[in-house]
This record gives C-alpha cells, structure tokens and sequence, in this order.
C-alpha cells in the first residue's frame, strides 16, 4: 500500500499462539497485534468517554466510507467506491437485487456449482420474493463462459471456490457476461487479501466480500461491496435503509437513495468491529500483493508435493498449476473429518467440508516454509498411525 516495500512474512503484526500452525486464515484470519489495543481504547475513550457524540467528535459515522477505501486498495477500487456494513450473504442479496433491475428484461441468474451455498440461497430467497418468473441457473464452473447468453441478467460467481481453491479468470469471465450483456457481480470472499485483484480493471458492475476470512477482521467483521461509479449513481437498493439515504437526519417520510455507494448502507454500522477491521488494514501496509501472491503459490506447491510424498491415501483436489487457485490446497480423504481433528489436535489448524475435503490456507502474512515442512510431518504422522481411526476425532461439533 505504500511504497517501502515489506518483506513476508509479518507474522510479528498477529497474535499466534505458540506451536500453532494455523492454516485456516482462509475461514478466520488471526488477530492483529493492534487490534485488541484499538478496540480497548475505541470502548473507552470513545463511547465511554463521548456516548453518542462519539458519532461526531470520533466519526463513528463516516467508518464505513473510510474503511471501505482502505478494502478498495487492496481490490482495485478508486476512493468512495465501496463501503462496509451487514455480512456478506446481505451484501451478495443487495447487489443482485441491484443488478438485476439494471436488466427489466432478462430473468436468469447465472452461478456455478463450485459457489458458496449462502449466496445461492440468498437468489434463491430474492427469486422467491420476486416472483415474475425469475430462475437461478447452476451450471458447472468450467462451462460458466459458454452459459453467458442473451437471457442471462447477471453473473454472480465466487472467483476462488471455498472447496478445491479453483480460480475463476476475472477477466475472461467479465468480459463474457458484457459480451452477453450481462451484469457481472463478483464475489471476492476468497480473493481479498489473497491474490492481487483490481474491479477496475475488469469493469465489474459489482464486487462484494467478507473481511473476516484473508482481511482479518475477526468473528463477524463487515462485509464489503463495490460498485462501478456509473451504475452505483442509479442503482435501486432492494434494502433502503435509512443510514443509505441521501439525508438520514432529515427524517424525510420517503426513501431517496444517498448519491453513490452509500445507498448501500443500511443501518447502524458495526462500530466495534469496524475499529477491529480498520486496525487489521495497517498489516498490508508495504505488503506487495505480488509477493505475497508468489510466496502462496510457493508454500501451497511445497504443501502438495510433501503430501502427496507422505500421504498417499490423500487425493488433491485443488488444481495443480498454481496460477489456477487461490491460496488454499484441498485433498479429498473419505476420513477426512476424523484426520483434521486429529491433525488439530497436534496444533495444525485446517478445517473440513462435506463431504470429504481437508481444506489448508496458505497465507503468507504469517506462514513460512519451515510452518509448511512441519504440516507435511504432522499430517504424515497422523495418516501413518491411522490417528483417524481413533474414536475421539470423529465426534461431530456445529462448526467443522
Ligand atoms: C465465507 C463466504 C460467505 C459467508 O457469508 P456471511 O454472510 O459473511 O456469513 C458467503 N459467500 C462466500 C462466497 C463465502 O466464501
């Protein structure tokens, strides 16, 4: 972000708990050593000290533009172009109301099969709520470009898949939807923070994550969204709130929307968790997102060759050209539960989705190749000794 550049990793910049390998800023990035200082003295010197002139005196109310420029750095978005608030399924259901009043003739959503489950559902939910023959079309990812046609109203697609890690080509799928005349809205969960990234240059209409996950903003962080300047001066929010209208303490009887994209504002912002996220931002300062993208693809390789070396049991699941994922690796192991317990249990941190993926993010903010040796070692062990057999580990919890 700025120009002295900073040598990876930063692992000094997080609180890490010693003998933790934690391959799952994927999920929930680690705390920022600043954080809890700022939070600490946010609560004190700003709400107990002002109480509701903290909205003024400590500019509670101008937080979400301010982070939301400090997100729009590190994705390619110019200064007032995105703002925080809600989580991300709200953010995903706002855009794609938006996007597809921008095309009163068309009914398809177009997503793909590798997306997030929650932002299917929330089309799912907005089709539902529309009626009008609307319709969610899921095709499989590899034949998202040749779906693109002339009733397709908006492209909504998850660049990294949170399964296999497999990258979306931003551009060539962008310029696919305008092609068809299609609204792009892309979802950055698993891009953000992970691999350089600039909406600009690829003329997205919209852009929306979360910044718990690579941005490291803790459990619950506001999500983002972005919209290109010309469309966020006439888009139609589906949840007009009173905080996205252009004079909130007019108190005006009817809704008109804020001038760009603030209108997709809703309510109250987050305040604590805003101050939590915009102290998370200072660790990029002087990271090079190339470098960082370089060093992921690096440790990610030697991740793979050393399972695949001590680990025949594991099938890779992620693609193995590295310039095609994101920054996690995913094998597939039909005890793959019960191994990722028994492998958290060693301090190695990774986590599992149904049905049968052990999922490992590489983030090289804080992880380091020696990190990466000792993972393949542990794992190794826990394969070997068949610890996954061992009836402790297969215990299901609500989250995996
Ligand atoms: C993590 C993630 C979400 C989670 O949404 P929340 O509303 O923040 O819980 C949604 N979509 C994608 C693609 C994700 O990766």
């Amino acid at each position: 972000m700025n120009s002295t550049k900073t040598t990876l990793p930063v692992k000094e910049k997080f609180i890490l708990p010693e003998g933790m390998i934690y391959l799952d800023g994927n999920s929930l990035g680690p705390l920022p050593k600043g954080a809890a200082a700022r939070v600490h003295t946010m609560m004190t010197d700003e709400w107990g000290a002002h109480l509701i002139k903290g909205w003024n005196v400590d500019e509670w109310m101008a937080q979400p533009m301010r982070v939301g420029n400090l997100v729009g750095q590190l994705i390619g978005a110019p200064d007032g172009s995105v703002t925080m608030g809600d989580t991300l399924s709200i953010k995903v259901y706002q855009a794609l109301s938006a996007a597809l009043k921008m095309r009163p003739d068309r009914r398809v959503i177009l997503s793909d099969s590798g997306n997030f489950p929650s932002d299917l559902y929330m089309a799912q939910g907005l089709i539902q709520q529309l009626g009008q023959g609307y319709e969610l079309r899921i095709v499989a990812p590899e034949d998202v470009v040749d779906a693109m046609d002339d009733t397709v109203a908006v492209a909504m697609i998850t660049q990294v898949d949170y399964r296999s890690g497999r990258l979306h080509d931003m551009a060539q799928v962008t310029q696919a939807a305008h092609a068809a005349g299609a609204v792009m809205l892309w979802d950055l969960a698993h891009t953000a923070g992970a691999l350089p990234v600039d909406v600009s240059a690829s003329n997205c209409e919209f852009a929306v994550g979360c910044t718990y996950k690579y941005l490291n903003g803790g459990p619950g962080a506001p999500a983002f969204i972005y919209a290109r300047a010309d469309v966020a001066a006439d888009m139609q929010p589906a949840l007009a709130g009173w905080l996205g209208h252009d004079a909130p303490f007019a108190f005006e009887l009817d809704y008109r929307p804020a001038p760009g994209i603030e209108r997709m504002r809703v309510g109250t912002p987050p305040v604590l968790q805003l101050a939590a996220l915009e102290e998370a931002m200072t660790v990029w300062e002087g990271v090079d997102m190339a470098d960082l993208r370089a060093a992921s693809i690096r440790l990610s390789d030697l991740f793979i060759a050393g399972v695949e070396r001590a680990c025949p049991e594991l099938t890779l699941v992620s693609p193995r050209d590295g310039a095609m994922r994101g920054s996690q690796v995913s094998f597939a192991f039909e005890n793959g539960y019960a191994a990722m317990q028994a492998l958290i249990a060693r301090d190695v941190i990774g986590d599992f989705r149904a049905p049968n993926i052990m999922r490992f993010g590489f983030t090289p903010l804080y992880i380091d190749e020696g990190d990466v040796e000792r993972a393949v070692e542990i794992l190794s062990e826990v394969m070997k000794n068949r610890l996954w057999d061992q009836s402790q580990y297969q215990r299901k919890s609500a989250v995996t």
